[in-house]
């Protein structure tokens, strides 16, 4: 491999990630601004958000799908926190080449970067406190800079009461868009709500009754191989009673059985008319073609077992819970009450505006949980940064020989986040690294960028708190994908894969 061909690939990647960082890095921060993302066919998304913006983005080159990844990685473990791991990406990226021009080799660079992420990530932990008091910031947090900021004390009180709700464990939490009304409308229910209504109509409220989940359908199955002669109406009438009550009745008796006293029964795909008419005659609602994770989270919050086949063995579940069908402004939902999964429904004017709204949420309610699981938070706004760069700083002549200099640079690609979000809101960035070393050289470890009015202040009084979880896997993303990057010196075109 010759010298200038090994350079190529390695700037041209360098480059390649340097671009996606620029795309997303005026986004960082609560000041930082949207981008409008257009497509061929006219489509416009507007948002805020790096996973989405990065996930939309037209990439072909290699180096910059691989910083893709990385904020991928971020967004689904840790729902935010991607546009701080793509700037910091390719700030340890655009920090590398002029340790290249010195004639440090890459080896030695990833050495030192690595070495750097390990002592940062120790670092940030040991300054992180219990989050239980913060959870509210830490939603507050997430959601500064996005559309959802409009209502933020409404806001981060539900993301907070999900994630109470749900023990942290957001599998249990399902989020529904309601267009219409305002964001200050959205609520928290207590189970589950279906977009759907009861084939049978005037369904009655069912407190205390039985469910049973079906993971098929109750419809008509085309007998194949078989040819009926029918001569006359009353042949095909006869038959037709034959067919259906042979088809039906085992399936209409196997379920009055389960629910004697009547029930709801909830089914996958479609149930034929005459089942469910059958079925209402014993004082059995059904809804069918109910989506496979509607009747997960069903399954969750009563408890109860999903049947595969509507033949034998059905099992039911005695539901301690009201189960009713009601019209929330102008959709039908059947509401079925548990305490096992939280549903937030969320409002807003438009399709548009609440899509954004949805995603903003996802994310705030991702860190909450992070923050509840975790039980450990640092300040934010880039201030553990600053923290771990001073450290580091302070250690890198222990590694010794040039791989210092790799350590002193990634000190210096810490920075850039605070730099950025001061930068964003219209302040010079140099400036803010410079005061913000010197209070944090004072002990002032949550000093962070004053978006406000420049300069710096204090992360602790501004509420601004981040979930240890989130800063550590950003870092350790940042410095993965880096790396890898640094250590690829030539690009090779390969056979596709089908
Ligand atoms: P990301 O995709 O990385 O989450 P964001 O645009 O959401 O990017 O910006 C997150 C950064 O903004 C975090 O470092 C967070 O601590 C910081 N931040 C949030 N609110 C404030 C604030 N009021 N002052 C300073 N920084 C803030
Ligand atoms: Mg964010």
């Amino acid at each position: 491999m010759t010298g200038e061909k090994k350079q190529t690939a390695q700037s041209n990647n360098i480059r390649a990630a340097k671009l996606i960082a620029d795309t997303v890095r005026s986004t960082l921060g609560p000041a930082g601004m949207d981008k409008m993302m257009v497509d061929g066919g006219g489509n416009v998304i507007v948002t805020n958000d790096g996973a989405t913006i990065l996930q939309q983005l037209d990439i072909g080159h290699p180096g910059a799908k691989m910083i893709v990844e990385a904020a991928n990685t971020q967004e689904s473990m840790c729902y935010d926190g991607t546009t701080t791991t793509t700037v910091l990406a390719g700030s340890l990226l655009g920090n590398s080449e002029p340790l290249f021009s010195k004639g440090l080799h890459s080896n030695i660079i990833c050495k030192g970067y690595r070495q750097a992420a390990k002592w940062a990530v120790d670092h940030i932990e040991s300054t992180a406190v219990d989050a239980k008091e913060y959870l509210t910031h830490v939603a507050k947090t997430a959601i500064t800079g996005k559309s959802l900021e409009t209502s933020m004390e409404h806001v981060s009180a539900l993301c907070v009461e999900a994630a109470e709700q749900a023990k942290g464990d957001i599998k249990r939490i399902r989020v529904i868009g309601q267009p219409g009304g305002s964001l200050d409308d959205s609520h928290c229910f207590g189970g589950v709500m279906l977009n759907q209504t009861f084939l049978t109509p005037n369904m009655p409220k069912i407190p205390y009754g039985k469910v049973l989940l079906i993971n098929t359908g109750l419809s008509v199955k085309k007998e194949e191989g078989v040819q009926v002669n029918l001569q006359s109406v009353s042949d095909i009438k006869s038959y037709k009673q034959y067919a259906d009550k042979d088809v039906w009745q085992g399936k209409v008796d196997a379920i009055v059985e389960q629910l004697p006293k009547g029930g709801v029964v909830f089914c996958r795909d479609s149930v034929n008319e005459l089942v469910a008419a059958l079925l209402a005659k014993n004082n059995i609602s059904v809804a069918h073609r109910v989506p496979p994770s509607d009747l997960d989270a069903l399954s969750t919050t009563l408890g109860a077992p999903i049947n595969h086949s509507a033949d034998d063995s059905l099992v039911a579940q005695k539901s301690e819970y009201l189960i009713e069908q009601k019209v929330i402004g102008d959709m039908d939902y059947i509401l079925v009450e548990g305490d096992r999964v939280t549903t937030l429904v969320l409002r807003g004017a438009t399709r548009q505006t609440l899509d954004e709204t949805e995603r903003g949420f996802d994310d705030a309610l991702g860190v909450v949980c992070l923050a509840y699981n975790s039980g450990r938070v640092v300040t934010g706004g880039g201030s553990s940064y600053v923290g771990a760069a001073l450290n580091l700083r302070s250690r890198a002549a222990e590694i010794g020989g040039r791989a210092q200099m790799a350590i002193e640079a990634f000190a210096d690609a810490l920075e850039t986040i605070p730099a950025t979000i001061a930068e964003n809101a219209g302040f010079v960035p140099l400036d803010t690294i410079l005061a913000l070393r010197n209070e944090h050289q004072q002990g002032n470890q949550d000093a962070g960028p004053d978006i406000e009015n420049g300069g710096t202040c204090s992360m602790i009084e501004a509420n601004v708190w981040e979930p240890v979880g989130l800063v550590r896997q950003a870092i350790l993303s940042a410095s993965e994908v880096s790396i890898s990057i640094l250590r690829i010196d030539d690009i090779i075109g390969k056979k596709s894969d089908d």
